[in-house]
């Protein structure tokens, strides 16, 4: 299973194509495009301002991930783009 799901638009990708947000179990933290060695629950972006602005929308990624999100994530995956 490579293909991995957008929370901005839905569309199913390759894992290479999207942001991964980790929510770390070991440290509580959110880690962007995570190693090998990050574990927690996880969602997954395009890179394009449209589906970060998706994911912020409605808490989408606070739901997702059931912890708070620090606006500053938001600066943070867009300049990963
Ligand atoms: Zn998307």
């Amino acid at each position: 299973m490579t293909d991995r799901k957008c929370i901005g638009c839905g569309q199913v990708k390759n894992r290479d194509e999207l942001i991964k947000i980790t929510k770390e179990h070991a440290t509580n933290s959110l880690v962007i495009n995570g190693n090998a060695h990050t574990f927690g629950r996880s969602a997954y972006l395009c890179y394009n301002n449209t589906c970060i602005e998706n994911a912020f929308k409605k808490n989408k990624l606070q739901k997702i991930l059931k912890t708070p999100i620090p606006q500053e994530l938001k600066g943070n995956l867009i300049n990963e783009l």
